[in-house]
């Protein structure tokens, strides 16, 4: 869908419109405060104002209890049914109207002389000045909106939370008070948004990624910079398992880099000078800059060009687990999904022209292969193409390596049904780029991975093979990385699954319990037979009675308890309870071990 389209939306509209009514409303209830920019946003509205100041001088806030009074207000003026009325304005007839609102006065400077919209961003065209009407409230707008306030559906919006914002985001400005609020068609999407905001809460991987023994952030060591605990270690080797599994069946070769270089290589590769300000500052030695990667892509080409390939050798399918570094402004860092220490299933695909359709598909196929293992149903794939307006300038100047590459994605998604929109001119530099949005279990959406064709920079690096005829050419380069990386995957399987993680990736898959301290011996053996055959297991030898065992493995939401007592000893059996509750007793301890077995190499969802 595109941004036109979008802002035809009747929910864009519903948005919108309802930010214009919480203004209407604090600006009632608030005479004094001065208001700033309300846009829509992906699941409601926010609007920033500046109440002035308390007497300790800090910017004076709304109180959660205020949020109620001014959703109250918001709901007689939808009820009053006033319509949204249009009207263009010159700019000084904007500035007479706006003349107590300096943040407006601000914006309509910058309307007048063009390049900025009244949001304050930059756009190239030159709007009209225009204001949207409702009521007593008149507002600096371009829409579009609503008929009327009563279009608003006053039982399926909800003012959310307060956060302070710079104006126009910049911390040299004053701080504003934004009030976000969500909307939506109906009261039962919003019931289901509010449920599922609540169950994130719970599902929160910071939260569980502690509770679960995963990982932790440590001051000393550094914000972004993730410690991967035991239990977190092992879901890293589970899913480089997995990866290496089906890209050695793909064709891949791994290799591996240093996790720095010297400047040259960053220069030749272009993130030098433009990407430094995502990249730790150097380090000096014998004379020579040397950086920690941000990527790893320059490495890979490197060990292409390090030898000479023919037509015959491609493609070259180059995959790492590589760990990069980005710097990422501290404010900006959550949890594992912003960080400045990354480990990433990446890999380079370089290929001729004719093996390109072919070899994206491949890389399309891991996608949905992994989509499948972890059950997550709702996917879309964005492919961001270029504008040959920004030829030579923001995108490569190869308008026929543009088409082809682009008229190839896009018949490879279709031809594979796989689900996609198309974003005019956002590709990346050197290519068009496929963005992947997915879904949770609890329906919160994702950013993954990004799958890039890339035309310019094999030439930067003077990539070459001979051809049929004995001529040098250039390959075309794929960067992928379908696993993401293990900070943001993780991360994100934390909350798909609540912690309960399959049987395949769960750090402890079986935990054997005795009934009392006689079978500890029992309990002991079995665990290690348990080991012995593979499996992640652990005999609960403590002196916790075996009720407070039972409830620590069901809070480490580990899969299998056996429990274990006189009749487990006499027959060699197990009494089996799952994690989910249910349990099965006397089962045989060979039965259980091939039923486990089974799930394991299945990578099987279910218990
Ligand atoms: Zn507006
Ligand atoms: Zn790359």
């Amino acid at each position: 869908m595109s941004a036109d389209n979008k802002e035809q939306d009747q929910l864009y509209k519903v948005r919108h419109s309802a930010a214009h009514v919480m203004a209407q409303a604090v600006l009632e209830l608030y005479p004094h405060a001065k208001i700033a920019i309300g846009p829509p946003i992906d699941t409601g509205f926010y609007y920033d104002f500046d109440l002035g100041k308390n007497e300790d001088n800090r910017p004076r806030s709304f109180s959660p209890e205020d949020l109620a009074i001014i959703e109250k207000r918001m709901r007689q003026i939808i009820a009053g049914r006033h319509p949204f009325a249009y009207r263009e304005v010159s700019a000084d007839e904007a500035r007479a109207l706006f003349h107590d609102q300096p943040y407006k006065l601000e914006l309509i400077d910058g309307l007048e002389k063009g390049g900025i919209d009244e949001y304050g961003n930059e756009v190239a065209e030159k709007p009209p000045i225009s204001t949207y009407q409702q009521a007593t409230f008149e507002d600096l707008c371009r829409g579009p909106h609503l008929e009327h306030t009563g279009q608003i559906p006053a039982d399926a919006f909800k003012l959310m939370n307060i956060a302070g914002a710079y104006w126009r985001g910049d911390e040299h400005n004053p701080m504003l008070q934004r009030i976000y609020g969500t909307a939506w068609r109906n009261k039962k999407e919003l019931s289901e948004h509010l449920t599922m905001l609540e169950e994130a809460k719970k599902r929160d991987h910071r939260k569980l990624g502690r509770e679960l023994e995963i990982f932790i952030l440590d001051d000393e060591v550094g914000p972004g910079l993730p410690l991967w605990l035991p239990n977190g270690a092992v879901m890293i080797d589970e899913l480089e398992g997995l990866a290496k599994e089906t890209e050695t069946a793909a064709g891949y070769e791994r290799v591996r880099s240093p996790h720095l270089s010297k400047e040259d290589l960053f220069l030749r590769s272009g993130h030098l000078p433009y990407y430094a300000e995502s990249m730790y500052p150097p380090m000096e030695l014998e004379g020579v800059k040397y950086y920690v990667k941000p990527m790893n892509c320059p490495f890979h080409h490197k060990i292409y060009a390090s030898k000479v390939r023919s037509y015959r050798d491609l493609p070259v399918r180059l995959t790492e687990y590589g760990t990069c570094y980005r710097y990422e402004k501290s404010g900006e860092l959550i949890g594992l999904q912003r960080v400045r220490s990354m480990q990433m299933n990446d890999a380079h695909i370089y290929c001729a022209e004719e093996q390109f359709e072919q070899e994206f598909m491949g890389v399309i196929a891991l996608y949905l292969k992994y989509f499948a293992i972890f059950g997550i149903e709702k996917y879309m794939m964005r492919l961001s193409l270029h504008h040959p307006k920004g030829l030579g300038k923001k995108y490569v100047d190869n308008p026929r390596l543009w088409q082809k590459t682009e008229e190839m994605v896009r018949n490879a998604m279709r031809n594979g049904n796989v689900p996609f929109f198309e974003a005019p001119d956002e590709a990346a530099f050197y290519g068009p780029k496929i963005d992947v949005q997915m879904w949770s279990a609890i329906g919160r959406e994702f950013s993954l991975a990004t799958n890039q064709v890339d035309f310019a920079v094999p030439p930067r690096f003077d990539l070459t093979y001979v051809n049929r005829e004995g001529k040098e050419e250039t390959p075309l380069c794929i960067h992928r990385a379908p696993l993401g990386t293990h900070e943001r995957t993780i991360g994100f399987l934390i909350e798909h699954y609540a912690g309960n993680f399959p049987v395949w990736l769960a750090p402890q898959q079986v935990r054997v319990i005795p009934i009392t301290d006689g079978h500890n011996e029992y309990a002991h053996n079995l665990a290690a037979r348990l080991k012995a055959e593979g499996l992640r297991a652990h005999a609960d030898l403590g002196t916790d009675r075996m009720n407070a065992k039972i409830r620590n493995a069901q809070l480490m939401k580990i899969p299998y308890m056996l429990v274990v007592g006189d009749q487990e000893v006499a027959n060699e059996t197990v009494a089996l309870r799952k994690r989910d509750g249910s349990r099965q007793d006397a089962l045989p301890v060979g039965e259980f071990i091939a039923h486990i077995k089974q799930s394991i190499r299945q990578r099987a969802a279910g218990l």
